[in-house]
């Protein structure tokens, strides 16, 4: 790729001031964005679906590293700067809201996920892309930011204060580490809170479970944290006797339950 101008110079030449409506705030460190890429399990000539590019400090990392990235970001005025990355490597650039896309069908062949968003977005998602009907599915690996105590709710181990349905629905079907921690002084212009990278490596539970009730039988569980799990599951018809029928205790709480514990109930909760 040839030589570019400094990513401060093309933000100031396209008038791209961070929009906090947009969750903006970028990272301009080249050597960070390198180590977060060299963190994701890619070879050259790979595919990424980048979501949220901004003006494209990472989307530039990931095509030294030989990917070839399609990129979705629906700020327009984004898009003369991405414009430019495309004439020069292989970069599709897709206007409109990550909210709305269908992935999938763009990958036929499989894709790693690199994102650095707001973190609303972030977790809609990150939810979505867990619950595809099709598992395995079309991502390969996600590499993702967010805000660090969300970050922290995705990797949770049972009985930790941050475990809850993102961890039993992370944990259901991937591997999901911290790569890395950001300060808030890593990103143009700093955020109030500290960041960390997420990995997700999709795994086949193969247990014959939905997400859909997964979803809901720990919706059910954690909507209530602090009652028992026969209180709290009161909520859910049939979740009462799923307890029993799992051979679960209900005066536990649901922090206390692993994933395997969870899978069981649902299972359970399926078959009543
Ligand atoms: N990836 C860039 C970086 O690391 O410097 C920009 C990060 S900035 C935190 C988030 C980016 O996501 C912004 O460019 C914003 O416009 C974009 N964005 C926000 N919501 C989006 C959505 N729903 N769909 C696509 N892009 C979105």
């Amino acid at each position: 790729m040839a030589a570019l101008p400094p990513m401060r110079q093309v933000i100031e030449a396209a008038g791209l001031r961070a929009s906090k409506a947009l969750g903006q705030n970028f990272l301009l460190d080249l050597n960070l964005l390198d180590s977060i890429v060299r963190a994701m399990p890619i070879q050259p000539g790979d595919a990424v679906y980048e979501v949220g590019p901004g003006p494209g400090g990472l989307t530039r990392a990931l095509l030294k590293a030989g990917a070839r990235v399609t990129a979705v970001e629906r700020d327009a005025r984004a898009l003369p700067i991405l414009g430019d990355l495309a004439a020069v490597a292989p970069l599709t650039v897709i206007e409109g809201d990550a909210l709305k896309q269908q992935p999938a069908a763009l990958f036929p062949g499989g894709a790693h996920i690199a994102a650095n968003l707001p973190y609303n977005i972030g977790t809609a998602l990150l939810v979505g892309w867990l619950s595809e009907a099709q598992w395995l599915p079309w991502w390969r690996s996600a590499t993702l930011m967010f805000q660090r105590e969300v970050a922290e709710r995705i990797v949770a181990l049972p009985g930790s204060a941050a475990y809850g349905r993102l961890a039993v629905l992370a944990g259901w079907r991937s591997r999901a580490r911290i790569v890395t921690t950001l300060p808030p002084a890593a990103f143009v212009p700093p955020p109030k809170v500290s960041s960390a990278v997420v990995q997700l490596l999709p795994k086949d539970p193969a247990d014959g479970v939905a997400p859909g009730d997964l979803a809901r039988v720990t919706a059910a569980a954690f909507g209530q944290r602090r009652k028992m799990l026969r209180a709290a599951m009161k909520s859910l018809p049939g979740g009462v006797e799923a307890i029993e029928a799992a051979g679960l205790d209900g005066t536990r709480r649901a922090e206390t339950l692993d994933i395997a514990e969870f899978v069981t109930l649902t299972k359970a909760w399926q078959k009543g």
